[in-house]
């Protein structure tokens, strides 16, 4: 089974549209497809309607959560895109995300970027304002030379940019996917840069809120790593997950299909949900 069960499209950071995402995935030889917007279930929504054979289509959505001042990303998987409770939810995250933007907008501003607001909602392009917005931003003006410098200088963990007071604990994003009869996913739990006790705590909590999930592959990654996630996995009684977080093609490390291949032994969190299309649900 080629799954991949992360990526992102217009409605949040990604480049693609919901349609042109489709297409690639199909081209890609993607079977099953999650778009896995940030706090958004916009872009599904639209891809759904298209009616494609192929890829089977997943509603998913990527929350943004705080847990023990850390900002984490929890993958909801199969939620049900009509759920009360989920929808309430999406809705305080995209007033977050808003508010957010004001906050990061007034730092950079304070150290001279002036314009950042509206910079940043430019290149969002009527979809929810991010951090890599702020980052297309900064690059278009000349302040810094790549996005990676941007992540690194203003917008990356403890620098200005990096605002998270905004976001609801881990236990509740939990709760909101657990109630539409979704799957919860720790994504890509090895980008936190956590120690291996930290991330170990962090593992216990998430299984402690209901948890279901780790993202065992994350794009392209090596072998050893993909083994230390499954290990988890396997400790911590969680289905694996994987996905590509495809954002915007010319990344061949993170390309739609990329990191599909889980390992043999693990229990595939598509086991969780019974064997049917939610397209059209
Ligand atoms: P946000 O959801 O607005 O907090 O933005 C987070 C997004 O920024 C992630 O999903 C990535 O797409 C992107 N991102 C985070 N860290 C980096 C980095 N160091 N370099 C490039 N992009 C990054
Ligand atoms: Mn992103
Ligand atoms: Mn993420
Ligand atoms: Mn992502």
């Amino acid at each position: 089974m080629i799954a991949d069960l992360h990526s992102h499209t217009t409605a949040s950071d990604g480049s693609l549209t919901p349609l042109e995402l489709l297409e690639r995935a199909r081209d890609q030889g993607v079977e099953m497809l999650a778009i896995t917007d940030h706090d958004t279930l916009d872009g599904y929504f639209v891809a759904r309607q298209a009616e494609f054979p192929r890829p089977q289509l997943i509603a998913g959505v990527e929350l943004s959560c705080v847990w023990a001042k850390t900002a984490i990303h929890i993958v909801g998987l199969h939620v049900d895109p009509a759920n009360e409770t989920l929808l309430r939810g999406l809705e305080r995250q995209q007033q977050a995300r808003a508010r957010r933007a004001q906050l990061i907008a007034e730092k950079l501003e304070r150290r001279g970027f002036s314009g950042a607001y509206e910079g940043a909602s430019l290149a969002a392009g009527g979809g929810q304002i991010g951090r890599p917005h702020f980052a297309a931003f900064l690059l278009q003006q000349g302040y810094v030379k790549s996005n990676a410098e941007a992540f690194k200088k203003y917008l990356g963990a403890g620098k200005v940019g990096d605002v998270k007071s905004v976001w609801p604990p881990m236990a509740e994003v939990i709760q909101w996917i657990l109630d539409s009869g979704g799957v919860p996913v720790l994504a890509h739990p090895l980008h936190y840069k956590m120690t291996a006790t930290r991330l170990r705590t962090l593992i216990a909590a998430f299984k402690q809120q209901g948890g279901l999930a780790l993202e065992v592959l994350s794009g392209h990654q090596a072998a050893d790593r993909t083994r230390l996630l499954q290990d988890l996995c396997d400790q911590f009684e969680l289905h694996s997950s994987g996905g590509s977080d495809f954002h915007r093609p010319g990344q061949p490390w993170c390309e739609l299909g990329t990191g599909s291949t889980l390992p043999d032994d693990c229990r595939p969190v598509w086991a969780l949900w019974k064997k049917q299309t939610d397209r059209g649900c």
